[in-house]
C-alpha cells in the first residue's frame, strides 16, 4: 500500500484484536463461572474452498479467544430437510450457544428455510428474520456481523452520522441492507443503490458515508468519491482486492478501510464476541 493517500485508514485489525482480547477474558470469566466455555456451532455444506477457508479461520479464532467450536460438515448433496433437521439439533443442544451456517450454500437449498432454523438467541450471524427486525426496530438481538463490524469501526473513530447522508451500494440480506438499517438508526439518511440503480456515480458522489457492499473489484472509483466522504469497503473479491479502487479514492477520502484490514477482521470479532454474549446469556450470567 502506497502513502500517497491523504485519507486516514480505518483499522480493522486494530480495533478487531482489541474486541477479541476481551472475547478471551469474558469468554475464561464464564467458564470459570459456569464449568462451561462458551460453544459455536458452525455448519458447512460441500467442500467449497472459499467456505471451508472462512470456516476454519472462524474456528481457529473462536478457539483462540477461548470458545469451544464445533464442526458439523455435511455433504453437498444435502437436502433442504436434513440441513434444517441439523441445525435445528443445534438449536435444541444446551452445550451449543452460538450457531452459524456457512453461506452461501448450494443452490438446490432453501437457504432462508435453513437460517430460519437457527433460534434467535443463537443467531450470532445474525442472519434471522427475528435477528433483521429486531435490528431494525432498535431492539435487543444480534446483529449481522459485517455491518455490526461496520458500525463499530465507524463508533471508534467517531463518525458522525446523524443527518450525513450515507449511500450503500449493495442491498443483499447480510450485508448491504442491515448495513443500511444500521445507519439509518444512527439517524443517517440512507439510500441503497444495487444493479438497477440509474447514474450510480451521481448518487454515490452524494455520500458523507459511503458503504461499498458489490462484490465487484475495484467498482468505485476515487472521481466518484465526494472530498472528505467516510469509505468503507466492505468488498473482498480474489486477489485481496475491495469493491472501491483504494489508490485513488483515498486520495480523496477522509477516512477508508484498507483491504485487507478493514471489514474483514471486524466481522469476525463480532461473531466472537455475539458468541460470548450469547453463552453468557444463555448460562444466566446476563440479561438480554
Ligand atoms: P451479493 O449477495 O452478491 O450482493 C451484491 C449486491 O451488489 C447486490 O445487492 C447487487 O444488486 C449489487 N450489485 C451487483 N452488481 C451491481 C452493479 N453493477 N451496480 C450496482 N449494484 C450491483 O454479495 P454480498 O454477500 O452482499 O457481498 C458483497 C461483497 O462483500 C463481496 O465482495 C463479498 O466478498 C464481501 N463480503 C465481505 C465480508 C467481510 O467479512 N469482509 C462479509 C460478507 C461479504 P442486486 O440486489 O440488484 O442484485
Amino acid at each position: 500500500m502506497t502513502t500517497s493517500h491523504a485519507a486516514r485508514l480505518l483499522d480493522g485489525t486494530r480495533l478487531a484484536g482489541r474486541i477479541v482480547d476481551d472475547c478471551a477474558a469474558r469468554a475464561a470469566s464464564i467458564h470459570r463461572q459456569t464449568g462451561q466455555a462458551p460453544c459455536l456451532a458452525t455448519v458447512l455444506v460441500g467442500e467449497d474452498p472459499a467456505s471451508v477457508t472462512y470456516v476454519r479461520m472462524k474456528q481457529n479464532r473462536s478457539e483462540k479467544a477461548g470458545i469451544i467450536s464445533r464442526r458439523i460438515t455435511l455433504p453437498a448433496a444435502t437436502t433442504t430437510q436434513e440441513l434444517v433437521g441439523a441445525i435445528t439439533a443445534l438449536s435444541e443442544d444446551p452445550g451449543v450457544h452460538g450457531i452459524l451456517l456457512q453461506h452461501p450454500v448450494a443452490e438446490h437449498i432453501d437457504e432462508r428455510a435453513a437460517f430460519e432454523a437457527i433460534a434467535p438467541e443463537k443467531d450470532v450471524d445474525g442472519v434471522t428474520m427475528h435477528s433483521f427486525a429486531a435490528m431494525s426496530f432498535g431492539l435487543p438481538g444480534f446483529q449481522s456481523c459485517t455491518p455490526g463490524g461496520i458500525m463499530r469501526l465507524l463508533a471508534e473513530y467517531q463518525v458522525e452520522l446523524a443527518g450525513k447522508h450515507a449511500v450503500v451500494v449493495g442491498r443483499s440480506p447480510i450485508l448491504g441492507k442491515p448495513a443500511g438499517m444500521l445507519l439509518l438508526d444512527r439517524d443517517a439518511t440512507v439510500t441503497y443503490c444495487h444493479s438497477r440503480t440509474v447514474d450510480l456515480g451521481s448518487i454515490v458522489r452524494q455520500a458523507d458515508v459511503l458503504v461499498a457492499a458489490v462484490g465487484r473489484p475495484r467498482f468505485i472509483h476515487g472521481d466518484d468519491i465526494k472530498p472528505g466522504a467516510v469509505v468503507v469497503d466492505a468488498g473482498y473479491n480474489p486477489g485481496n482486492v475491495g469493491d472501491v479502487d483504494f489508490e485513488s479514492a483515498a486520495v480523496r477520502a477522509s477516512l477508508i478501510t484498507p483491504v485487507p484490514g478493514g471489514v474483514g477482521p471486524m466481522t469476525i470479532a463480532v461473531l466472537l464476541a455475539q458468541t460470548v454474549q450469547a453463552a453468557a446469556i444463555q448460562l444466566g450470567l446476563e440479561d438480554h
